[in-house]
């Protein structure tokens, strides 16, 4: 027999499908108990024992002990299912009958298994109604295809019934699963089919062994009732590998650790949702989480520490989201999470949010207070994709946009996609555009806070293309990353801007220039050589050149990483450390790279003079800098308010909007010879004497 219980208990549930779950769960029960009273009203249980007494205690005993150790099924949501070997005494009494008595022990047996496990009221009266309703199905078909009276008496078995009792069986099966499947269906919002098809999988063949040794036991028990041991061998062994099997599903459906669902439910679970809301036109919303600082967790206070955290992210999120969401943990510190029939984005997005409240909340492990920080992406089906690979891809990318702009949440906006179509076709024109001259290079100043003057330009650069017009590079760099094409670009931006230098430097332009490089060219080893080579061609001093490499850029794979600054360093190019603050290195850890400066990253800046946090966490690093004997330079800075803020606390050098935005190579050469004369200083304009020779020659 299989008895579910669905733990909604206590979880937010849509109004709308509580309102069903509880009218159904009612309908059962009234439905349950009238059926019980019209029976027993007829047939008291005590009664149509027509002396067979000793068959049907037996038989009652057998049924009691099968309930006594069902066989748990998780389905690792919101809902339990259990098996129970009393499946073939139940039949046995079925077939016999009488109907009254079978009832009433089926009855009592689930009466006392629900109080021993605890179980609410609501839930014992489903459970009681859930029984009364299968086993009178199963004798009325029985007595309609046997010819018997449904109320009779003990009446034995005879072998020609066999139909009717495999019948009655396949009945019993059905209205039990049926019933079960419909709550878990209404409280999990999927469809019925699909409970009955998840479940079947598990029971199918148990129930078909437990069905089949029904009449046999009715053969058995006639003959003597002592015979009935010999019949729990059988059963003990189907209880056995029903066990096993049903362990063996459970482990490669769920993450062993969390008890979680694991990728493979989770994608299964995704996979009927989305069908159901291409059906029924609803909308579900599939989230990607990742926490942050796992790792460093794990390698400072050990696995177990760990380990203890993922379990109570794991609490946390199943207890902060809707009881028909499934949870899952996809491995390492990355969880997923599905909720089918959302409202809207906006609803997702708010669940989102929520969830994260609940996992950021402190907590103690031992005698270690934790707080845990995550970020989570958002996509929505159909708006964002309509299979599962897709809006999982598109969560992850929107986590990953969460990650990378310190937002705790994100939803899916494909313009930050290097999957879309779009991205695609720029791969296939990248080459081209290398080579063909498509790339060009704009600079935006640097503004020296102590005198200031501006000491130098960083170079971006630029794709124009021929149909699509002018690309940033935020587009195009991660593709070109990815393709192996970035050596290419890199190379291009290098001679470009030492050639641009050496031409300022000419028409004595005294500025220095920074290149960003990217990870991949950390990852080169003869990246440095390529460096040299460049300096040398162009006979600029190395320290005129810096070479920015992001903070993530760094922590991909620091020990390569390492061998190849120290490279670098030995050359005599200046190091910096772009974008600080986004990623996970310290500021002790860099030093030990020996870098040379510090670009504080522009989502600390932008809000400097507004957010008194990013306020507190740019002047200690500041401090911190200066003590590591590093230069600051704080990029994003688009106001007067926080270039001034920026000055007082002692950071070095200024980038960002409010002095100017990137330009192409003449438009910066205007804007600097357009810049005020510094007071009690050379200014620009003085400055750029030689430079205006220079400009119109
Ligand atoms: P980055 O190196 O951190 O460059 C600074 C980016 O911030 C630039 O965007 C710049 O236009 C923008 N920015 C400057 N001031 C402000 C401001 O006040 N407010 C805001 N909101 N933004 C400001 P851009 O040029 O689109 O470059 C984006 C990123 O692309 C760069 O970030 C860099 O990581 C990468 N990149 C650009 N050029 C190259 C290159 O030649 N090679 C490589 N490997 N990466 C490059
Ligand atoms: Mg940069
Ligand atoms: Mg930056």
């Amino acid at each position: 027999m299989t008895q579910g219980s669905t733990g909604a208990a206590g979880k937010p549930a849509a109004p709308a499908r509580s309102h069903r779950l509880t009218a159904f769960v009612s309908l059962v029960i009234a439905a349950g108990a009238v059926t019980a009273a019209l029976v027993w009203v007829q047939q008291a249980p005590w009664s149509g024992w027509n002396g067979q007494r000793v068959i049907l205690v037996v038989l009652a005993l057998a049924l009691f002990l099968g309930e006594v150790r069902p066989i748990p099924i998780s389905r690792g949501d919101a809902s339990t299912d259990q098996i129970t070997i009393s499946t073939t005494s139940a039949l046995i009494l079925v077939i016999t009958g009488p109907i009254g008595f079978a009832l009433a022990v089926q009855c009592v047996a689930v009466l006392f298994d629900d109080i021993r496990s605890r179980r609410s009221p609501l839930k014992i009266a489903f459970n009681f109604s859930q029984y009364v309703l299968t086993l009178v199905a199963a004798r009325a078909v029985f007595s309609f295809l046997a010819h018997h009276a449904f109320l009779g008496r003990f009446e034995p078995f005879r072998t020609y019934e066999l139909g009717a009792a495999l019948a009655a069986g396949v009945t019993f099966f059905v209205v039990n699963l049926w019933l079960i499947s419909a709550v878990v269906a209404i409280a999990s919002r999927q469809r019925v089919v699909d409970i009955l098809r998840e479940d079947l999988r598990f029971q199918a063949t148990t129930s078909g062994v437990l069905v089949a040794l029904a009449p046999v036991g009715s053969i058995c028990v006639q003959a003597s009732p002592f015979l009935l041991p010999l019949l729990a061998m059988p059963l003990l062994a189907v209880h056995r590998s029903a066990t096993l099997a049903i362990k063996h599903e459970q482990e490669s459906l769920h993450d062993p650790l969390s008890g979680l669902a694991n990728r493979l439910l989770f994608r299964e679970r995704a996979e009927r949702a989305l069908a159901e809301c291409a059906r029924a036109g609803s909308q579900v919303a599939v989230m990607i989480i990742d926490l942050d600082h796992f790792k460093e967790i794990n390698d400072t206070l050990g696995h177990q520490v760990g380990d203890e955290r993922l379990i109570e992210v794991a609490r946390r999120l199943e207890a902060s989201l809707p009881a028909h969401a499934t949870v899952a943990r996809l491995g390492g510190d990355e969880f997923a999470v599905l909720i089918a029939d959302v409202e809207s984005s906006d609803e997702a997005v708010g669940m989102a949010n929520g969830m994260l409240t609940a996992l950021t909340a402190a907590f103690t492990v031992g005698d270690i207070r934790l707080s845990i920080q995550a970020s989570a992406g958002v996509a929505v089906a159909p708006m964002n994709g309509d299979d599962v690979f897709t809006i999982m891809k598109r969560a992850d990318v929107a986590m990953y946009d969460a990650k990378r702009e310190r937002a705790r949440v994100r939803l899916y906006r494909p313009e930050n996609d290097t999957h879309t179509p779009r991205r695609l076709e720029l791969l296939t024109d990248l080459r081209t555009g290398v080579e063909s001259n498509q790339m060009f290079l704009v600079y935006q100043p640097k503004l020296d806070l102590g005198t200031g003057a501006v000491t130098g330009a960083e170079a971006l650069v630029r794709w124009s293309h021929p149909t699509r017009g002018l690309i940033a590079p935020d587009e195009f760099i991660t593709l070109a990353e990815n393709t192996g094409m970035i050596g290419l670009i890199t190379a291009f931006v290098l001679n470009q801007a030492l050639d641009q230098l050496r031409s300022w430097q000419k028409a004595g332009l005294e500025l220095d220039v920074s290149v960003n490089i990217s990870v991949r060219d950390l990852g080169d080893q003869g990246f440095p050589d390529l460096v040299a080579a460049a300096l040398e061609r162009s006979g600029l001093e190395p320290n005129r050149l810096t070479l920015e490499v992001t903070e993530s850029g760094v922590m991909t794979d620091p020990r390569r990483a390492i061998e190849v600054l120290d490279k670098l360093r030995a050359i005599g190019v200046r190091l910096a450390v772009d974008d600080f603050g986004t990623g996970s290195a310290s500021l002790t850890y860099l030093k030990q790279l020996a870098i040379d400066e510090l670009k504080i990253d522009k989502s600390f800046i932008t809000n400097y003079a507004l957010d008194p946090n990013d306020g507190i966490i740019v002047r200690s690093t500041v401090d911190l800098a200066h003590n590591l004997g590093l230069w600051v330079v704080a990029e994003g800075v688009e106001d007067q308010a926080t270039l001034d803020g920026l000055r007082m606390i002692g950071c070095d050098t200024a980038q960002g909007y409010h002095l100017s935005r990137p330009m192409p190579t003449r438009e910066f050469e205007r804007w600097l010879r357009a810049r005020p004369p510094l007071p009690n200083h050379r200014g620009p304009s003085a400055e750029l004497v030689p430079f205006l020779a220079f400009e119109s020659a």
